[in-house]
């Protein structure tokens, strides 16, 4: 079948799914947009309730779908799951959503899809490779959301602290989507300086202090907002709308996305996030940035936390 290139299929009408078609709808990026749940009335109120704002946005359209719509998607974007409760690890919830993305990858293999797959229910990186083994794709199109989020938490709270716009922060979260993720400092650049030798000549604040407690804010913050709202939904939105507009425009954008390594940062048989650049067919390139040798340590050992976490999925 042929790939309509403006085409998305969400399979799970949560909060997670509804907020990133609320962000996509408003872009015109997307022509067509499936939605596809187990929870058949949930996803007809969703999609009444986006499609009576069509008036005001760009021509698109909406509807309830079926895994038939996966067929001739341009990108399947998979929401689909149990959520974390509140003091519940990410990977606590794997097993349950292991075979929730078992079971979905199966409906969607059954339909020969062309499209790049894109896994966001957690825990993230360990589901995007339960899928790589499930969906004849390959590894370039099978991609998790994976530290999209946290590098945009990193810019976002460097630009606050810095008082400098959020854009004109380059910074990087690789690893796990989670507890063990890691901060390249080496890579983070304000105004195309690096972080260090700026904050060298800026005096405003005790930087290294600074940069550990922005560290660890970055990695609390799934849990902050979880105990404040139960849920995380608009910021992972957002990030998924990134990462839609770089495969449909064919950006090639530079993006922390989890994917299979293969030998890359001398890691293997791993998903987990690095700076990739994301087009219309997926990761286009994996971009092999030179670490500090502390910084390697820690993608070793986030690699390691996520191959004990793989290794007691039920495949
Ligand atoms: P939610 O409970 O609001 O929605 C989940 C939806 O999945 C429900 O509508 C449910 O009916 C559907 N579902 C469950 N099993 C299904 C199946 N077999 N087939 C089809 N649909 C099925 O949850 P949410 O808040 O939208 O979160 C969804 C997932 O996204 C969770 O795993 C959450 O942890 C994850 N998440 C990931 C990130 C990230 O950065 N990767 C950020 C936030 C949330």
């Amino acid at each position: 079948m042929k790939r309509n290139d403006r085409k998305v299929a969400v399979v799970g009408a949560g909060s997670v799914g509804a907020s990133y078609i609320y962000a996509l709808l408003q872009t015109g990026l997307a022509s067509e947009i499936a939605l596809i749940d187990l929870d058949a009335q949930r996803v007809e109120g969703e999609v009444m309730d986006l499609s009576h704002g069509l008036p005001f946005i760009p021509p698109v359209s909406v509807k309830a779908g079926t895994y038939a719509d996966c067929a001739d998607a341009h990108l399947v974007v998979v929401t689909a799951g149990a959520k974390q409760i509140p003091g519940q690890s990410r990977t606590e919830l794997i097993q349950k959503n292991a075979d929730i993305i078992k079971s979905i990858c199966g409906q969607i293999q059954d339909q020969n899809p062309t499209a790049v797959a894109l896994m966001v229910t957690n825990p993230v990186d360990t589901l995007t490779q339960v899928a790589l083994r499930r969906l004849s794709l390959p590894r370039t199109k099978v991609i998790g959301s994976g530290a999209v989020l946290d590098s945009a938490r990193f810019k976002y709270l460097l630009s606050r602290h810095c008082g400098i716009d959020a854009r004109n922060v380059h910074a990087y979260i690789l690893g796990e989507h989670g507890d063990s993720e890691v901060p390249a400092w080496s890579m983070t650049h304000i105004a195309g300086i690096p972080i260090r030798k700026y904050c060298e000549t800026c005096h405003a604040c005790d930087y290294a202090t600074h940069h550990r407690e922005i560290a660890e804010q970055v990695r609390n913050s799934a849990y902050h907002i979880i105990d404040y709202k139960g849920s995380t939904y608009y910021g992972i939105g957002l990030s998924l709308l990134r990462i839609t507009a770089a495969i449909l425009r064919n950006e090639r954008s530079v993006l922390t996305v989890s994917t299979y390594l293969k030998g890359e940062y001398d890691l293997k048989d791993i998903c987990l996030s690095v700076p990739c650049i994301v087009g219309a067919e997926g990761v286009e390139r994996i971009v092999e940035a030179r670490l500090e040798a502390e910084e390697q340590e820690q993608l070793e050992r986030s690699a390691h936390v996520l191959r004990q976490v793989f290794e007691q999925v039920s495949l």
